[in-house]
């Protein structure tokens, strides 16, 4: 079981951690800083720092998988082709420095924070998500239709608010008894460990609050300059929404 140290805070860069597994799905961690696909969002880059400082590639970042292909708690590093030689000098036991390629993840953040602002615009429930450095994407089930400058400037005046972020948690049964905070058709919150973690965006207003496993920015105007660049009807009851970026400078890494 790998521990995953970007859910509580999604802005560690990097962590000191130990190589649990090579397996042919990739490396395996003890704990780690790297999000691995799901809910929609990609898994992360970057880099695993060998002791003896070569430098290995990582390419993407899933959930393990066990014989029968269900998924397990370990976080799997999938190394970049052309790894051979790094991973070559890597045994399970070893001590690296995982880290993690910042300013593709923040991106992420900002668009995965951003499709929650929309949930806030949109109050329809979510068939589909896909949120990637370069766009995210949510599918919203309805018929009536989306106006994208409306929603531009929805996003722009929830960003200028500078609501605050927070993570929670609530039981099985609280969410049970609140089966409205579930606004995703195709995500269904984990359940099984008895308690689910939440995002609450807003202070005195809420803007949104539901079960989420994804990494998010700590205030909505962090997310910058972000607008709808295509409402698309992909079928008669869902309504696509698309994200991209203003252009704008990248803020740095934190230290
Ligand atoms: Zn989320």
């Amino acid at each position: 079981m790998t521990q995953d140290l970007f859910r509580q805070d999604a802005y560690l860069t990097q962590c000191a951690a130990s190589v649990t597994a090579i397996t042919e799905q990739g490396i395996v961690l003890d704990r780690t800083v790297f999000y691995p696909l799901g809910g929609g969002q990609a898994g992360d880059s970057g880099t695993l720092v060998l002791a003896d400082g070569t430098v290995l590639a990582i390419a993407d970042t899933r959930k393990g998988k066990d014989a029968e292909g269900h998924a397990t708690a370990d976080i799997v590093h999938v190394p970049a082709p052309g790894q051979e030689e790094a991973l070559a000098r890597l045994k399970t036991g070893d001590t690296v420095t995982a880290r993690i390629d910042w300013q593709r993840r923040h991106r992420l953040m900002r668009f995965h924070t951003a499709t929650h602002l929309l949930c806030h615009l949109v109050p329809q429930l979510v068939n589909g998500c896909s949120i990637t450095p370069d766009y995210a994407r949510l599918d919203f089930n309805m018929t009536d239709p989306l106006d994208k400058d409306t929603l531009t400037a929805g996003i722009a005046r929830l960003v200028a608010a500078a609501h605050p972020l927070t993570v929670g948690e609530i039981t099985d049964a609280e969410l049970d008894a609140n089966p409205a905070l579930v606004k995703s058709m195709s995500v269904q919150p984990p359940r099984g460990s008895g308690r689910i973690r939440t995002i609450h965006i807003g202070s005195e207003a809420l803007i949104d609050l539901q079960p989420c496993g994804g990494t998010h920015v700590a205030n909505t105007v962090e997310i910058g300059a972000v607008v709808v660049t295509k409402i698309e009807k992909k079928s008669a009851t869902t309504r696509r929404v698309v994200l991209g970026f203003a252009p704008v400078a990248e803020p740095a890494a934190p230290q």
